[in-house]
């Protein structure tokens, strides 16, 4: 007895201290665990819906453009950008905004991107129809491959990994900071591209930061791959620099300022 009551003390200690670090450790595996879009079924009507937030009014212009981004859009031309084929763009530049023209098809940019910080500035018309996925759908492919969506999500629900702000199929956004109808939305994007090693793995998944209307809405997230529609398709190694593409999804959307910061330069 003598030689085991010293230790007594001691080993109440570390079962305690033990048990608090696997407490604090399992409340933060729960966090985790919300968030990974593993635990959800892709476009998962259980998923809970994001709670809203005010962002405030748009401002009546667009914001200044820092002097090393690369100007992709600012109501003037459609010089930077292309139909998947190569052929001149066929979205409609009309009032100093680019318009989606539905029926088509996608828009990319000439030239090609890896890690960068994208502004974008969209809206849906006042008048806008339809519902869930069938208003105001368009979306930022960065790469081609990773969408932030675009759609309008102030008058209408969908499932939430399908909303604005969303990486497609993976996270919804953390809030909601939809503007009404009419209204300009911003989107302020650091992407990262994945990288693979030199037999083609793997070696780091994409990373998101999005900023919606000012708001933080995806938070330093890793993709699970590129994004699809009813399935989350694995990585596949790909250049490392590919065009930024605008989505035609049928729907009237228009923007007005779009710009790059090309992080590898
Ligand atoms: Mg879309």
């Amino acid at each position: 007895m003598s030689d085991i009551s010293p230790s007594l003390p001691i080993l109440l200690t570390a079962v305690l201290l033990a048990s608090a670090f696997v407490a604090v450790a399992a409340s933060d595996a729960q966090d985790r665990t919300d968030r990974n879009p593993i635990y959800w079924e892709v476009h998962d009507e259980d998923r809970p819906q994001p709670p809203r937030v005010n962002p405030g009014p748009a401002p009546a212009e667009p914001s200044p453009v820092p002097s090393d981004a690369i100007v992709l859009f600012d109501g003037s031309d459609l010089a930077e950008w292309a139909a998947q084929d190569g052929s001149p763009a066929p979205w409609i530049l009309e009032d100093d905004l680019l318009k989606v023209d539905p029926g088509t098809g996608d828009i990319q940019t000439r030239e090609g991107f890896g890690d960068v910080q994208l502004r974008v500035e969209w809206r849906v018309p006042e008048d806008i129809e339809g519902e869930g996925q069938g208003r105001g759908n368009s979306g930022v492919f960065l790469m081609g491959l990773y969408e932030v969506q675009v759609l309008e999500s102030h008058d209408s629900q969908t499932y939430p990994d399908g909303q604005a702000a969303a990486i497609y199929g993976q996270y919804p956004p953390l809030v909601n900071a939809m503007r009404p109808p009419g209204e300009w939305q911003t989107y302020d994007i650091h992407f990262q591209r994945p990288r693979f090693d030199e037999s083609g793995e793997l070696a780091r998944p994409a990373k998101m930061t999005v900023f919606h209307n000012g708001v933080l809405v995806q938070d330093g997230v890793e993709l699970t791959g590129p994004v699809g529609h009813y399935q989350r398709p694995r990585y596949e190694a790909h250049e490392a620099r590919l065009p930024l593409r605008l989505q035609d999804h049928g729907d009237h959307v228009q923007f007005r300022q779009i710009w790059v910061r090309d992080l590898e330069q």
